[in-house]
């Protein structure tokens, strides 16, 4: 007995492919599915979150519709994951923030703070926000740094603290781990598999997004976005030690750490996610679980928002716009991070458990020498 349609549906189609093992070359899910005769919730959740929706499996296979058997794998896995990411929210009474419409949520959230952030400023002299402020510490004319620290110091710490939680009861859902305590060597895979978004090439040819032609595209815009957030993360890492290490106050030259990072990562964060818009506008209708559009499409234009204010911020910075730029800045990460627990970010965060889970198991069922980096299979693909 399974908790919802989706999650059955899911067992019908590993138990379907557990028999046919057709597509066994093609990602880690199949791999992983074989290691198994059975398929509780947990496991279920746990295949899901291992598949990167490639699209491969649905155009190999001959049970896939009109065919009877009505097999689609990336469909139902999507419907499940998506699933999964309430079931693990942390608190359980935000979980319902997943089933409403995130692009609404976050944007009413960004410009609450927004214009909470002009009003105050408007209120006490608006000529510092129509001023023209230059040199160290004129953001702060807007905003003291202490106030701007301790709000999104507090919206990112219950970020992580609430990300930590789902994590964890994904992590036990799963069932206890094969082969003891994670090996150094598992981790490492997981890192390597997740940084180069190992299962996102259909086996060895290119994910299959809008028709049977698979491309790389998809995991070009996606490596954009991934390391464009992490070059914006590194730069504000960076600022805050100039700050409080190095007593530096932002804003800094074009040529300085903090925005030669934070300009790449922002380039990055603006060319991806409109990749990746692109791509799931496009994409074929039979491989998408249509109810969770929207929390898909809202962290990818909080993203972009992100990258657009803090870019024109930087062009801007030293004209009478600064202080709405900022105003809106701040507006947009702050949502960003208050909603990043309850939207498609956290997608990350499973994936990378379940292939540390998977990295864990193919080392537990077979011995070292035998895991092999990828062997080239009879299909054109590439066995995991
Ligand atoms: S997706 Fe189809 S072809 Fe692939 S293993 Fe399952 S049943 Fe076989
Ligand atoms: S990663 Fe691709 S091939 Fe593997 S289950 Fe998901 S859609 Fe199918």
């Amino acid at each position: 007995m399974h908790a919802t349609k989706a999650l059955a549906e899911a067992d019908r189609l590993m138990t379907v492919c557990n028999s046919c093992r057709y597509c066994e070359g093609l990602c880690a899910v199949f791999p992983a599915m074989e290691m198994r005769r059975a398929f509780p919730d947990g496991d279920l959740n746990y295949l899901a979150n291992l598949c990167h929706a490639c699209g491969a499996c649905y155009h190999d296979c001959q049970f896939a519709p009109p065919h009877e058997f009505d097999v689609n794998v990336p469909k139902t896995l999507a419907e499940v994951r998506n699933q999964s990411y309430a079931a693990y929210a942390w608190p359980r009474a935000f979980a319902g923030l997943f089933a409403r419409n995130g692009l609404v949520v976050a944007i009413a959230a960004a410009l609450s703070v927004a214009v909470f952030i002009l009003g105050f400023v408007a209120w006490h002299d608006p000529a510092v926000l129509f001023g023209v402020h230059a040199g160290p510490g004129a953001f702060y004319r807007l905003m003291p740094h202490n106030a701007m620290a301790l709000l999104f110091g507090a919206a990112f710490l219950y970020a992580i603290v609430a990300m930590a939680m789902s994590v964890r009861m994904f992590w036990r859902d799963i069932g206890p781990s094969p082969g003891g305590p994670a090996g150094l060597r598992a981790l490492w895979q997981a890192v390597g598999d997740a940084g180069r978004l190992r299962y996102l090439d259909g086996g060895g040819v290119g994910c299959f997004n809008e028709d049977d032609r698979p491309t790389d595209r998809r995991r070009i815009y996606h490596h954009l976005t991934f390391y464009g957030f992490l070059l914006c993360f590194a730069a504000t890492t960076v600022a805050t030690g100039y700050h409080y290490v190095l007593g530096l106050e932002a804003p800094y030259p074009w040529y300085d750490l903090p925005v030669v990072l934070g300009t790449l990562g922002g380039i990055g964060l603006l060319i991806g996610p409109v990749g990746l818009l692109a791509a799931k506008w496009r994409r074929e209708a039979a491989l998408q679980d249509e109810p969770r559009f929207g929390m898909d499409v809202a962290f990818i234009v909080m993203l972009f928002l992100t990258s657009l204010t803090g870019l024109a911020l930087l062009v801007l910075r030293e004209t009478g716009a600064m202080g709405v730029l900022l105003a809106l800045h701040l507006g947009v990460v702050f949502a960003l991070f208050v909603t990043m627990p309850y939207g498609k970010f956290v997608h990350g965060l499973y994936r990378f458990a379940a292939l540390v889970r998977y990295a864990r198991e193919r080392r537990a069922f077979m011995e070292p020498a035998e895991v092999p980096e990828t062997v080239t299979t009879g299909q054109g693909g590439t066995r995991p």
